[in-house]
C-alpha cells in the first residue's frame, strides 16, 4: 500500500494501532450483521457484552429468526433503539425463508431488508466479505468531513452524497476489510468529535481541516430545533404478591413492543382511570419524583405514580396484552429504559417505602 494514499497512510497506521480484537472481528456476515445493527448509535464499549450474550443465546440467523420477538427484545433490553431488535429479527426471518439462512451478497439485496441501510450493507459486505464497498457511518463522516474539508451537516442531502462521493473514492481495491475496520477505528479512537488527537493521527500532514486548526468545524453541525414536550404519568401497580402489573406496547410507534406500566394522562383522575381502563380501584397512592425522558423527536416527562390494587370493579373488554412482572423471578421481556431504571429503582429501600 502506498503511504501516499489516503487508504495506504490508514492501513499502515491499523496495522500497528487498529483494533483486532473484537468479538465480532473474522466472523461470519450474521454475526458481522448483529455487530453492525448494535453498534448503530451505540459505542463499542457498551456493545460488547450485549453482543457475546446475544450471540449465545442466537449464535446462528436460524436461532434468531425462530426464537420469539419477546426474547429477542429481553435480549436487547438497555441497548435502547428497540426498533433495530425487532428489524434484526424480522429481516433473519426473511434471510431464511428467501435465501435460504445465508445473508444476501449484494448491497441492493441487503438494503431491501428491514432495519438495513447502505453504510450498514457496506460495511457487512466489506467485514465479511471483504468486498469493496464503500462505508458511511457517522465516525466515518467525521473522519473525511475533517480530511477533504466537506463543509454542511451530512443530514442534508448534498452533503451526504459528497461523503459518499469521497467514500466510495478512497475505499481501496486491497485489504477493504482492514480498511473499513481501520476508518471507523481511526473515527472511534483519534479523530473524536470534541478533541480529536491530531498528533497521533496518520492523517496530520494531509487532512485540511488540520491545516488550517478547524477541526471542530467539520462535520457542519444539526441546526436547532427545540424538542416539544410531552407529560406522562407511569403506574407502578402491585398486586397482594408483590408483582407489578406491565402492558405490552403496539408493535411500532415508541417502545414499540416492549412492556411497560400502563400510562395515563397527567392531568387524569388515577383512581377512575384505572376502574375504568383496568377494571379495578386503586389505594396507598403515591406520587414519586418526576424525571425526562428524551427522544430524537420529543422530551417525555414522567411522573411514577406507586400504588396497590384494589378490588375488581367491571371486567376490562379491550386491553393490551399485560401480565404481573414477579421481580424475584423476572419475565423474559423486553422492557423500555425508564420501566427498567423505575423497577431497579423498586429495590432501593426508599422507594420500597412508597408502595
Ligand atoms: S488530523 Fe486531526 S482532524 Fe484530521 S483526521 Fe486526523 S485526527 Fe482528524
Amino acid at each position: 500500500m502506498s503511504e501516499t494514499t489516503f487508504s495506504g497512510r490508514l492501513l499502515t497506521w491499523f496495522d500497528k494501532h487498529g483494533r483486532k480484537d473484537l468479538p465480532w472481528q473474522n466472523q461470519s456476515p450474521y454475526r458481522t450483521w448483529v455487530s453492525e445493527i448494535m453498534l448503530q448509535q451505540t459505542q463499542v464499549k457498551t456493545v460488547i457484552p450485549y453482543y457475546l450474550r446475544f450471540i449465545k443465546r442466537f449464535p446462528t440467523v436460524e436461532k434468531l429468526a425462530s426464537a420469539t420477538t419477546n426474547e429477542v427484545l429481553h435480549h436487547w433490553s438497555g441497548l435502547g433503539y428497540y426498533a433495530r431488535g425487532r428489524n434484526l429479527h424480522k429481516a433473519s426471518q426473511t434471510i431464511c425463508q428467501q435465501y435460504d439462512g445465508e445473508l444476501p451478497n449484494t448491497i441492493d439485496e441487503l438494503i431491501d431488508l428491514p432495519g438495513i441501510g447502505r453504510s450498514t450493507a457496506g460495511a457487512v459486505l466489506s467485514l465479511s466479505k471483504n468486498q469493496r464497498q464503500p462505508i458511511l457511518d457517522g465516525n466515518v463522516k467525521r473522519v473525511l468531513a475533517r480530511c477533504f474539508a466537506i463543509p454542511g451537516w451530512p443530514g442534508k442531502r448534498d452533503v451526504e452524497q459528497r461523503l459518499w462521493q469521497v467514500s466510495e473514492q478512497e475505499t481501496p481495491a486491497q485489504r477493504v476489510a482492514d480498511y473499513t475496520q481501520a476508518v471507523m477505528d481511526l473515527g472511534a479512537t483519534v479523530c473524536t468529535r470534541s478533541n480529536p488527537s491530531c498528533h497521533s493521527c496518520p492523517m496530520t500532514n494531509t487532512c485540511l481541516a488540520h491545516k488550517t486548526n478547524e477541526m471542530t468545524l467539520y462535520p457542519g453541525k444539526k441546526p436547532k430545533k427545540n424538542l416539544p414536550e410531552k407529560h406522562t404519568v407511569m403506574l407502578l401497580l402491585r398486586n397482594e404478591k408483590s408483582e407489578i402489573l406491565l402492558q405490552q406496547r403496539p408493535p411500532s410507534g415508541i417502545w414499540g413492543g416492549l412492556w411497560c406500566f400502563p400510562q395515563c394522562e397527567i392531568d387524569h383522575d388515577i383512581q377512575s382511570w384505572c376502574k375504568k381502563h383496568l377494571g379495578f380501584s386503586i389505594n396507598n397512592t403515591v406520587t414519586g419524583n418526576s424525571f425526562s425522558h428524551t427522544f430524537s423527536h420529543y422530551r417525555l416527562h414522567i411522573t411514577p405514580v406507586y400504588a396497590k390494587s384494589g378490588e375488581t370493579t367491571h371486567s376490562v373488554m379491550e386491553t393490551a396484552p399485560q401480565l404481573w412482572y414477579n421481580r424475584q423471578q423476572p419475565q423474559s421481556l423486553g422492557l423500555a429504559a425508564p420501566v427498567s431504571k423505575l423497577l431497579r429503582q423498586l429495590d432501593q429501600p426508599i422507594s420500597e417505602k412508597s408502595l
